[in-house]
């Protein structure tokens, strides 16, 4: 895989003199969830007090051995003073409870101590409501006012820490223990900075150490890079996996599925008889579909030919368009089944010389918000993820100062792994995260880019 040389170098003994001495910014190695680990935090979880605060309490146990609160009458939760108790590892502060604009001060009285105190590679959540669900209009600019402030101080956060929104709708308690297990834990090292929702779910996993255990999944793109990746996350995680690549790479694709115990399938997504051939090869149905495969064929607009345009918007938008509802039409897709479309954070933003590709890449993100109300009595979820800067072979080609700008210009100063991205898909696959539907989940370190 690419490497990133600064950040090897920065954080070598002769490199971290050099680079402080010349003032220029060390970026953390982040920490990444490694096969085998069973707790989502190693360290001190400190929980603030509220109501969804209430609910994270019960299941916190299982997520930590160690959790802390404010006040000093919380069984199993001894209280944290900052200075004088342990640094934390990860952090939850329960906001929806602030409804108005004079309470927004308590973010900065208990986020103020906080932060000195805070571990290398730590993860805050902060819990709230969407302000589209709330009919006093002080309290939804009240609980707007928290999105940007968090947004803030993921940018302000040091060595690899990172911080989300999480705003749960009424009932949706219940999907927080999948989410906080994904954003307390190294799953979400490269994500910082994002606002998700959580809606009523009725589905829960049943064995964290598998959670997608008996499920069928099937990822297009997959004999290298981020969907190699997301194709050995789904395994590792008890999924049995589809892969799918053009026949060009059927080396490589057949030699991952034999190390992962699944499929390999060598179509190209464009061909005309794909949907047929995806239907032989899931007699039992797919629960988990994952649109990875994507090019890009960059020109500005004045030099686009129409076989650069037509290639990446068929590839990129129409394949996975055509291919989602042939497998709904015939039902391959299950009910309850996850689908995630790998959008990119220049579908968000626009990025000169991509035209072709950043209009597909929105247009997934429009089809995900699409189709999410369409799929909904079907229980079936469907979402984009985003990523950022990831070192694979398509950033690899980018040109030096293009390259060396994508990777620090964002809140963690680096690129991400295909893993980072991978995680985000995995988590997004579980049966639980039906409660997130029609959203875009950017895995940026939070790029100043589209932001
Ligand atoms: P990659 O080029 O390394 O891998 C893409 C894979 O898709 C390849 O194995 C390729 O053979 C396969 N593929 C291409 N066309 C296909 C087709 N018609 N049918 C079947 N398979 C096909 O790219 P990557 O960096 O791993 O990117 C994966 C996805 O993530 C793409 O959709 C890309 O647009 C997106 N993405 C990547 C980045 C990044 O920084 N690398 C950033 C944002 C989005």
């Amino acid at each position: 895989m690419p490497s990133d040389r600064y950040i090897d170098f920065a954080n070598s003994d002769m490199g971290r003199r050099l680079v402080k001495a010349v003032g220029l910014p060390t970026p953390t190695r982040l920490e990444r969830w490694q096969a085998g680990r069973l707790r989502p935090i190693e360290g001190n979880l400190l929980i603030s007090s509220g109501p969804l605060a209430d609910q994270v309490r019960q299941f916190a146990p299982r997520l930590t051995d160690a959790q802390y609160s404010l006040d000093n009458d919380v069984p199993d939760a001894p209280q944290w003073v900052a200075g004088q108790s342990p640094r934390l590892k990860a952090v939850v502060f329960d906001a929806s409870g602030l409804h108005r604009a004079e309470q927004l001060v308590q973010l900065r009285d208990f986020f103020k101590p906080v932060l000195r105190e805070l571990e290398r590679c730590a993860r805050i959540v902060i819990l709230g409501h969407a302000p589209a669900s709330l009919d006093d209009p002080l309290a939804a600019s009240t609980q707007q006012a928290v999105e940007g402030f968090s947004r803030s101080l993921g940018k302000e956060l040091r060595d690899g820490s990172t911080v989300q929104l999480l705003q749960v709708a009424t009932g949706a308690e219940a999907q927080l223990e999948g989410a906080l297990r994904f954003f307390l834990s190294p799953k979400s090292a490269f994500i910082s900075g994002q606002v998700l929702q959580l809606e009523l779910n009725g589905n829960q996993v049943q064995d964290w150490s598998r959670p997608l255990a008996g499920r069928r999944a099937l990822v297009t793109g997959s004999a290298r890079g981020i969907g190699a990746s997301i194709a050995e996350t789904l395994a590792r995680d008890g999924a049995q996996v589809l892969l799918l690549d053009v026949p060009q790479a059927r080396a490589e694709l057949e030699a991952l599925a034999a190390r992962l115990g699944g499929q390999a399938l060598a179509l190209d997504i464009s061909a005309q008889d794909a949907a047929e051939q995806l239907r032989e090869h899931l007699p039992e149905g797919l629960d988990i579909l994952v649109h990875n495969a994507g090019i890009t064929r960059d020109k500005t607009l004045a030099n686009m030919t129409p076989d650069l345009w037509d290639a990446v918007l068929d590839i990129n938008l129409q394949a996975p368009q055509r291919l989602t509802q042939a497998l709904l039409d015939n039902g391959t897709l299950r009910s309850d089944a996850r689908i995630v479309l790998m959008a990119s954070i220049s579908g968000l933003a626009g990025n000169r010389g991509q035209t072709n590709y950043t209009a597909s890449k929105a247009g997934l993100i429009g089809y995900a918000r699409a189709m999410a109300p369409i799929l909904k009595d079907r229980g079936i979820s469907i979402n984009a993820v985003a990523p950022g800067f990831i070192e694979t072979h398509m950033t690899e080609k980018m040109p030096f100062a293009l390259r060396e700008a994508g990777r620090r210009m964002n809140s963690l100063g680096q690129g991400g792994l295909p893993q980072d991205v991978a995680e985000a898909v995995a988590w997004l696959s579980q049966s639980g995260s039906g409660a997130v539907s029609g959203q875009v989940l950017r895995v940026c370190g939070q790029s100043v880019i589209g932001a």
